[in-house]
């Protein structure tokens, strides 16, 4: 019953979002794509998908209320909110700012609150919704150099169980994928040599897509899914080192 619901996608405008984006449009959502300042990327793919982009910053509550108040209005109530955007501030702990702390955290984490608060009275009211979130295998291991996004990812994994047990019983699912490397802008700019070791740890040889974790979310937006609620779903190529 894709037909007509309408999702909301952070950072649905690149990478893996884009990816989520347009996979959910093909099946017959409206989707709407949320952005935070690539205002160029934004526009390429608006004219390449016919998606319409709202730019405002997930870490920020205002700027979501507005946002999602805006999107509500013009694209119509959310049934689906797809928690992706996410950004990296990498460093050793023992040098690292609180500011790349912070940013990490404001983005990653603090959107789990700015950018569901708003909106899941309107699905507790209606009786369904779909709450995907986008963590890391980083998250779940534990990366050095990483402190700050490792605490992220890892955290939205409890706020998805704790906020599942208080949505079931209003037809809200809440559930996360764990993508491990995916081909994405970020992964194909790191030096050919260290992707090549880092392809060599991953037991199906090659990185992941970002259609694949498409996939995964499409099938935990679905009516089918129903019974699927505070679940990771782990998307690695077999890196089960965690
Ligand atoms: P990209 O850097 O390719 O895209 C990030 C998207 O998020 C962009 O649309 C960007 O908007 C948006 N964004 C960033 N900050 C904000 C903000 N403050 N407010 C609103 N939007 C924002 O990321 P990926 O596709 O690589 O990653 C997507 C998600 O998947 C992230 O949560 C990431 O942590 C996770 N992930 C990625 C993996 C990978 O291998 N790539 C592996 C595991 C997890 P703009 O274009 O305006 O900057």
């Amino acid at each position: 019953m894709a037909q007509g619901r309408v999702a909301l996608v952070t950072g649905g405008t690149r990478g893996i979002g884009a990816a989520i984006s347009k996979r959910l449009k093909d099946k017959g959502y409206k989707v709407a794509a949320n952005y935070g300042g690539n205002d160029e990327a934004a526009q390429k793919f608006k004219d390449e998908t016919g998606i319409p982009v709202f730019k405002f910053d997930v870490g920020d509550m205002a700027s979501c209320e507005a946002g999602i108040k805006a999107i509500e209005a013009e694209v119509g109530p959310i049934d689906v909110l797809v928690n992706n955007a996410g950004i990296t501030r990498d460093g050793a702990f023992h040098k690292m700012t609180f500011e790349k702390w912070q940013q990490v955290i404001k983005t990653n984490l603090d959107s789990m609150f700015t950018c569901t608060r708003p909106l899941i009275d309107g699905m507790r009211s209606r009786g369904f919704g779909r709450i995907i979130i986008i963590s890391s295998i980083n998250g779940q291991k534990g990366q050095a150099g990483q402190t700050n996004y490792s605490a992220a990812k890892a955290g939205v994994v409890g706020f998805a169980k704790a906020l599942a047990q208080e949505s079931a019983s209003k037809g809200i699912t809440v559930n996360v994928v764990a993508p491990g490397y995916i081909a994405t802008e970020m992964v194909m700019a790191v030096p050919e040599d260290i992707r090549n070791k880092i392809i060599s740890t991953i037991p199906t040889g090659r990185l992941g897509e970002a259609d694949e974790i498409a996939h995964a979310v499409e099938y935990l937006a679905s009516d089918e899914a129903g019974f699927v609620t505070g679940s990771t779903l782990t998307i690695n190529g077999g890196q089960h080192f965690v």
